[in-house]
């Protein structure tokens, strides 16, 4: 009897935990599958400051489209917005596989009860 009690109580974290999970994920909206990259470069006007080796910065997104690499440039004023794409893309990732481990040990417990309950 203890055992079923832990059980059932295990199985109600999970529930929550899994409800904590995909209420995340919805928060990950702002994702973009990509890579924010930094060009650093020199103009080649030669009093300007990247001659003393501090480069100019540009930034891109890479993304992959029907296989093919894709680069759009990312103004300046848009980079907080593309770290914060990427980023989501990131936590999205994590909580699939959080969501996924909970799902799994869900599943495992369904088909051990069901086992049992065949005895
Ligand atoms: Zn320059």
């Amino acid at each position: 009897m203890t055992s079923n009690k832990t059980d059932r109580r295990n199985i109600a974290c999970l529930h929550r935990k899994r409800r904590t999970l995909s209420q995340r994920l919805g928060a990950c909206k702002e994702l973009v599958k990509g890579s924010l990259i930094v060009n650093r470069r020199r103009c080649g006007k030669p009093r300007c400051r990247c001659q003393e080796g501090q480069l100019h910065e540009s930034y891109a997104f890479t993304f992959k489209k029907s296989g093919r690499s894709v680069l759009i440039h990312v103004p300046k004023w848009l980079e907080a917005e593309a770290r914060q794409a990427q980023r989501d893309y990131r936590k999205l990732r994590a909580l699939v596989d959080e969501l996924s481990a909970v799902n799994v040990a869900l599943l495992r417990n369904k088909a051990r009860r069901s086992k049992t309950r065949r005895r």
